[in-house]
């Protein structure tokens, strides 16, 4: 595996590869690398010639008196999980080489980004315009033919298939399914931050999700659904951020589980850490909500 800090070797690195006409895949993280990250690179290591690895915390989706300062940072680590799931190339870049003196370019997509964690009540749009501005960056200097992504966050997927589709870049966005803990609270560098007191609360998050599902699988509105989910999290003494339905690709208010897929979608703190979570449910077929 070799390991880049700068644009202009990841560039020479991938020049290469292209005259080739091997295929690129690309997994960005912000590194504190777990299981959930090693499923993407699996899934890159399947599907392309060279995977590129980005570790990169940046700090344009962080907003002030969020946890950039303390966000947990393991580089050694992280480059033997990248050799172990057999990455080529590890794109580290220092934060002046991505945003160097005088940057003032972004990329907001709109609309999407103003609810759930774009709520200025939650993390805000500004969060999700430093999501998309170095996804951006990353595609452009990359160049990759797949670009992979994780359903754990599931609105930044949305968000980011927006802005390939409307900025026409050349790629495929490959999302994959959530990894959990075997108590089914999903993997996140930001457990670190939880204490076991907060880390034993914090899978309330997955069973009210599940309450979710289950209720849609009846054929009941999301109201119903939402209305199940809160129980679970309060008997869990979660009180969350948000925990709301919405359909999938514009994020609009859904009333009901058909026609298209809906994401009901969790945050709530515990602490120091700041949870998220979703589960993505498919419109119900003709039959499934009585059983046969
Ligand atoms: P992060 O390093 O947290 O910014 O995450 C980098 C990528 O890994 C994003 O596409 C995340 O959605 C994805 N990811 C993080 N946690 C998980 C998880 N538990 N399961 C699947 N993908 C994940």
């Amino acid at each position: 595996m070799r390991i880049v800090k700068t644009k202009a070797d990841l560039r020479s690195a991938l020049a290469e590869v292209r005259r080739d006409g091997l295929t690129i895949g690309l997994v960005p993280t912000m590194g504190a690398l777990h299981e959930g990250h090693r499923s993407l690179l699996e899934a890159a290591r399947g599907d392309c010639d060279v995977v590129v690895l980005s570790l990169f915390v940046n700090p344009a989706q962080f907003a002030p008196g969020e946890d950039l300062d303390r966000y947990p940072q393991s580089f050694e680590r992280d480059a033997e999980i990248a050799t172990a799931a057999a990455v080529d190339l590890l794109y580290a870049p220092p934060v002046g080489e991505v945003y160097p003196e005088g940057f003032s370019t972004y990329v907001a997509v709109e609309g999407l980004t103003d609810v759930l964690c774009g709520d200025p009540s939650s993390r805000g749009a500004e969060h999700f315009r430093g999501v998309t501005t170095v996804v951006a960056k990353l595609l452009s200097t990359v160049g990759p033919d797949i670009v992979y992504f994780g359903q754990k966050d599931g609105q930044q997927a949305v968000v980011i298939r927006r802005m390939v589709a409307d900025l026409d870049f050349p790629v495929r966005v490959e999302v994959q399914p959530t990894v959990r803990e075997p108590d089914g609270l999903a993997m996140s560098s930001r457990n670190a931050y939880l204490d076991p007191h907060e880390r034993a609360r914090a899978t309330g998050l997955r069973r009210a999700l599940l309450a979710a599902e289950s209720t849609a699988a009846l054929g009941r509105p999301t109201a119903d659904a939402i209305e199940a989910a809160r129980s679970v999290l309060s008997d869990a003494g979660i009180e969350p951020e948000y925990l709301e339905a919405r359909d999938a690709i514009a994020l609009r208010p859904v009333e009901i589980f058909n026609g298209v897929p809906v994401l009901v979608a969790v945050a709530a703190r515990f602490g120091g850490a700041r949870l998220i979570d979703n589960v993505l449910i498919e419109p119900i077929r003709a039959g499934d909500a009585d059983g046969r």
